[in-house]
């Protein structure tokens, strides 16, 4: 068991004492936190966050990741909050916690293995603070490392998961020690024997390969000491996991691969990158396009070398990398090398952090410059700047959105279907506006109700062309159809004036009618028509004219009324001013681009309208017309504490809803209440006064129209 003090006598190597000191008491505080739990192997619990600060202390972590190591499972498994961590520890370390949280919380979820690429991507999304990854990562790896206890169909899926995420994402960030021992305990826990076989093999090989290995290295230490060089020459031997890939990827065989020698040569200067190389190839012949240089233009994950292949003796060949002790450094632990490498101990915490984000930067203008920022931007610039959030569906797959999409971007990802019908949203189960910013890694729900429709609203902000795109074309179809629909009404009303009607009309008229007219069709005349573009008795005249029918004239007119039976069409809207609701006594008003517009008969706008009566008409309610209207009350009431709770009461009681309160305070002993409520029809509203009426605080009670 690893203890506190062998990590405070490491820390010490590099470490302020009052950050080890902050290092120790959030050990305590996990000791504490944890007391009641064991791990699988029975050891107390604490073993785990510890061996895991001992982790990050090998790559020399600033202290603020060692106390998020100790702390990182406390809010996960303990019940205690992010702001309680927050107050002993500091924002940050609270903040790191959470974040390393998150991602074991979403680590569970269902389909996530066979969403690997997209399930990385949300991981690196959802931590902002580049240290959230290194803690889960070095988290991961104690957790494979004693992978032993586990039943094997939990061991086989953690290792799945470890390979397929968490794996590349070390190799993401270059950090390739870590990654090569993710992926050999991986490999060793999902594929037991194949492993042990290769391990056996490897081991076998050693023994005849040694004598070559070493022939080589001499002749190349000493090519390189004649030309006078200073460098390291390693021979090296592939991993078990690298091996196994390249069987199964390349069909090689094990021999095939083993019969490959390697070697890497360090050097002080990049200079001298270029002159060992130009040294080697004089000793052994290159072979012809297997020369890559990765210092000019590095690997996505900033990893530099030179590499080569060289034809040795018998015609063995020898792979060969070429680089400095910096970008060898930089090959073995990436990002955290700004970490391991920190020469100034006294520079500030968020330094290494900074510098690490200037690393990313660099890369990007590395990538750019060297024609090919579209593979950095795959691999790199996505995942740690993200412009993407990365949430789940209810059942566990992973959708990805531009950053500050809302619910409806994702209703409309999933189904155009379920984009135009839905009416709420559940983030996490919580019931949330459809216009909130969803955050990567949380789950939602779209809850649709049938005959739901989009809402114009909706274009003000969403973010995805997907969803745009479809509430427009829904908006312009619905609008197309509305305004036929009412035009057809209304030129139908017109003839019926006129003593005939749409259905007396013959085809040939219609065609007449169109030959005569700009439109393209007899729907673009009835749209005018409903979008208040056009007259319908001007239309309805010159259909009758056009077959020379004689006179028809206004006068004529039976002025039927136009029967109104629903609230949602969009060509028929009620005027603001007046608030109309079915049982007042209404007028429509054509109003071009707007369609039909109810006012109130008694509205004052609705006198100037009647100055220009062919853009009004007549129009009712239909007896089975049902839905519902605001209408604004005023009610004067004396000065009494529980008022608007008894005026709300008895409102409510007749089942109409309370849209808007405004209460007008008056020192002469009353107040006026404003109030905006929904009901049905006049008759409703007529019970509802009545009730308000009766409370005899209740002065007066009036509807506002105007
Ligand atoms: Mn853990």
């Amino acid at each position: 068991m690893q203890e506190i003090s062998g990590l405070c006598t490491r820390l010490a190597t590099y470490l302020e004492p009052t950050h080890i000191n902050q290092v120790r008491r959030a050990y305590y505080y996990a000791e504490q936190a944890h007391a009641d739990q064991k791990r699988r192997s029975g050891e107390p619990y604490v073993t785990h966050p510890l061996a895991v600060a001992h982790i990050l202390a090998d790559m020399r972590m600033d202290h603020q990741s060692l106390m998020a190591a100790m702390l990182h499972d406390v809010i996960e498994d303990t019940g205690i909050s992010k702001t309680a961590l927050g107050e002993q520890f500091g924002e940050t370390v609270a903040d790191l916690v959470d974040g390393v949280s998150k991602l074991t919380r979403i680590e569970g979820s269902s389909k996530a293995e066979a969403q690997a690429e997209n399930f990385q991507k949300m991981a690196m999304a959802m931590a902002r603070d580049i240290r959230v990854i290194l803690v889960k990562l070095a988290d991961r790896l104690h957790n494979m490392r004693t992978l032993d206890v586990l039943s094997p169909p939990k061991r086989r899926r953690i290792a799945h998961e470890t390979l397929d995420i968490y794996a590349p994402i070390a190799n993401r960030l270059g950090m390739n020690a870590l990654r090569m021992e993710l992926q050999d305990l991986g490999f060793n826990a999902m594929y037991p024997m194949r492993a042990q076989l290769i391990s056996a093999a490897v081991i076998g090989a050693r023994g005849h390969r040694k004598e070559v290995v070493e022939k080589i290295q001499h002749n190349i230490e000493r090519c390189l000491q004649q030309e006078g060089h200073d460098a390291e020459v390693i021979g090296r031997e592939k991993h078990l996991y690298s091996i196994y890939s390249k069987m199964k990827a390349k069909k090689k065989s094990f021999h095939e691969i083993m019969d490959v020698y390697a070697f890497r040569i360090i050097v002080d200067s990049v200079d001298t990158c270029y002159r060992v190389l130009g040294a080697i190839h004089n000793l052994y012949k290159p072979v012809h396009g297997e020369f890559r240089d990765y210092i000019a233009i590095p690997k996505a994950n900033g990893y530099q070398s030179l590499h080569t292949v060289l034809v040795g003796m018998h015609g063995l060949p020898i792979e060969v990398q070429i680089r400095t002790r910096e970008m060898d450094a930089m090959a073995n632990s990436g990002v955290a090398a700004h970490w391991l490498y920190k020469t100034d101990k006294k520079s500030d915490t968020t330094g290494s952090q900074v510098r690490a984000r200037e690393w990313i930067k660099g890369l990007l203008e590395l990538q750019q410059s060297a024609g090919n920022p579209m593979e950095f931007i795959e691999h790199v610039k996505v995942d740690l700047f993200p412009d993407e959030v990365y949430v789940f569906t209810p059942t566990g797959e992973i959708i990805e959105l531009p950053n500050g999409a809302t619910a409806v971007d994702f209703a409309y990802a999933v189904h155009t279907g379920v984009g135009n019908t839905c009416v709420a949203a559940r983030i996490n189960r919580r019931l949330a506006p459809l216009s909130e910013p969803l955050q990567s890694g949380q789950t939602i729900a779209i809850v649709t109700a049938p005959g739901a429709q989009p809402n114009p609203a909706w274009l003000n902000f969403v973010k995805t062309g997907k969803a745009r795109s479809a509430i427009r074309h829904f908006l312009k179809t619905q609008r197309h159809s509305d305004s036929i629909e009412l035009g057809r009404k209304l030129l139908n009303k017109a003839l019926l004036g006129m003593n005939s009607s749409l259905e007396a009309i013959t085809g040939q008229q219609i065609t007449e009618l169109v030959q005569n007219s700009d439109d393209k069709n007899f729907d673009d005349i009835l749209e005018d028509i409903g979008m208040g573009n056009r007259l319908a008795y001007v239309v309805a005249r010159r259909l009758l004219n056009g077959v020379g029918s004689g006179e028809h004239t206004l006068a004529e007119n039976s002025q039927t009324p136009l029967m109104i039976d629903t609230v949602d069409g969009l060509m028929i809207s009620f005027a603001k001013c007046c608030h109309p609701i079915p049982g007042d006594a209404i007028v429509g008003h054509l109003s071009p681009g707007k369609g039909l517009v109810v006012h109130t008969e008694g509205c004052k706008n609705v006198l100037d309208i009647r100055a220009n009566p062919e853009k009004c008409l007549p129009v009712n309610w239909s007896p089975n017309f049902a839905g519902e209207f605001l209408v604004d009350l005023r009610v004067e009431v004396e000065n009494n504490r529980g008022i608007i709770a008894t005026l709300a009461a008895k409102i409510t009681e007749q089942e109409a809803n309370i849209d808007k309160i405004v209460i007008e305070e008056k020192d002469t002993g009353y107040n006026i209440i404003y109030l905006t409520i929904a009901v049905k029809n006049r008759v409703h509203l007529a019970n509802v006064m009545r009730r308000v009426r009766a409370i005899t605080s209740v002065l007066k009670t009036v509807r506002v129209k105007n």
